[in-house]
């Protein structure tokens, strides 16, 4: 036991009750909170009150975001250098800061580095020198392929003797070369912008479309987008993480080398799931920032505004709700930082364990920024206060990077699958 002399408040830093940190984890959190604070939140509210099209136009504010994103200094091998625990808590506190200032924006940070990450992580330098510098988006679901892109286990998941979905953006794999035709979904966050995509697309090696058993083949690559044959849709217009700009991509035979592939065939579900992974690990950092940026405006709120006689914050009931709000934000953030442990630290991840944390933290998110919203009382509806903001956001990530119930039906599958393993058998 660790014995205190003294009745004192507890020791907390910007992320709540947090172990002691290093000096280096200090200077990067105090820098990364300043961007978030300077940078984000107040282009974020800006660009959600413009038009998609706005949002995307030569000379938005949009695209300062990505040039003070630079002059930040985050060295790109900051977290390969670290500890890995060091390495887990960084990338976390970095995550939960850039959630904290404006979520579509770090969501739109996140992807456009997506593609440059994969081909790190494949290893081929050809692929890091064509990605570095860009804007990248992250290609996996098409117009009839949404939760269905998370099917893996066609026997447990699909309807018996029927093919799976193969989705609206193909290609043709050649020897030396491949042919993309079709289309992503409109969903593709920064797809309306982005200039090189890390694309997941149904595929034809010159045996169909279909493995014997009905599930689709599958490629990914890496796919420049400013090919002859690539041509985008109208940006999207949405509820919320409107910082966040999203669009269709068509490819009308659309001709990469070969080499531009990093999973063929065989290593295609397993890179998929690699992908899908990491994704869900920067949700769930990102909604642990909304958590506590709608925690922050409650409790604010609770201090100016009087009812009863009293600031809101002297009632008892408001205490709890406040309290409850501050457990829910610590309940994500420990279990975000706990995926993204998993996910980086063991050898054998999967996106499934991932989406675990995803829909925990998004679902607590949403509880959070829905309270804080009820505790501005009739201020929250108006568009003066950042509240309504929030509440739009977190709304929209109950589906984004897979709708809440799917995925936790996926978790369900995943016990049936570890259960026919031997798991949690006693
Ligand atoms: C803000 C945002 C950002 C996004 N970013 C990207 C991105 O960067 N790249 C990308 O490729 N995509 C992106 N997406 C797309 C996102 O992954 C999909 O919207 C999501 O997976 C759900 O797919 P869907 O919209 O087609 O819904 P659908 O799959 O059509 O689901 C509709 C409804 O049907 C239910 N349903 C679906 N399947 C089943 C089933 N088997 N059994 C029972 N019920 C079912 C769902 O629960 C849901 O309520 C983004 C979406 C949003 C909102």
């Amino acid at each position: 036991m660790r014995l205190s002399t003294e009745l004192k408040l507890p020791a907390v830093s910007l992320t709540g009750f947090e172990t002691p940190m290093g000096e280096e984890e200090l200077a990067i959190q105090a820098s990364v909170h300043r961007f978030a604070k300077e940078v984000l939140r107040p282009i974020g509210q800006e660009l959600d009150k413009m038009t998609p099209e706005q949002v995307i136009a030569p000379g938005s504010p949009y695209y300062t975001v990505f040039a003070e994103a630079a002059r930040l200094g985050l060295d790109p091998g900051l977290l390969a250098q670290l500890p890995p625990d060091m390495a887990v808590r960084v990338e976390s506190l970095i995550g939960e800061e850039m959630g904290w200032g404006d979520a579509g924006l770090a969501i739109s940070l996140a992807a456009a580095s997506f593609p440059l990450e994969m081909a790190k992580a494949v290893g081929n330098q050809e692929l890091v020198d064509l990605c570095t510098g860009k804007i990248g988006c992250w290609m996996i679901t098409h117009p009839d392929k949404g939760s269905d892109v998370t099917m893996y286990d066609i026997r447990r998941d699909w309807t018996p003797g029927a093919q799976g979905n193969k989705g609206n953006m193909l290609a043709t794999v050649g020897k030396d070369e491949i042919v993309i035709n079709g289309q992503c979904s409109a969903w593709v966050s920064n797809g309306a912008v982005a200039q090189v995509a890390l694309g997941y697309l149904g595929a034809d090696y010159g045996d169909g479309f279909f493995d014997a058993d009905g599930r689709p083949h599958g490629l990914a690559a890496i796919i420049p987008l400013d090919l002859p044959g690539v041509s985008r849709g109208k940006p999207l217009d949405k509820l919320g993480q409107r910082s966040l700009p999203q669009g269709e991509i068509y490819f009308d035979n659309v001709r990469i080398p070969r080499r531009f592939a990093v999973a063929l065939q065989d290593s295609y579900y397993g890179n998929h799931t690699s992908a899908w992974s990491y994704a869900g690990t920067h949700m769930s950092q990102t909604f642990t920032g909304v958590a506590r940026a709608a925690f922050e405006l409650a409790l604010q709120y609770c201090h100016e505004r009087k009812q009863g006689g009293q600031l809101l914050i002297n009632h008892q009931l408001t205490r709890h709700r406040i309290g409850d709000m501050l457990r829910r934000v610590e309940l994500c953030r420990a279990v975000a930082r706990r995926s993204l442990a998993y996910a980086r630290l063991t050898p054998q991840g999967h996106a499934y364990a991932t989406a675990s944390a995803k829909v925990t933290v998004t679902q607590e998110a949403w509880q959070v920024v829905n309270e804080a919203f009820q505790l501005f009382g009739g201020a929250a509806t108006s568009r003066e206060y950042p509240i309504e903001k929030l509440l739009r956001d977190a709304r929209v990530t109950l589906i984004e990077d897979g709708e809440n119930n799917v995925l936790t039906m996926r978790l369900g599958l995943l016990a049936q699958q570890l259960h026919a393993e031997g798991w949690g058998q006693g």
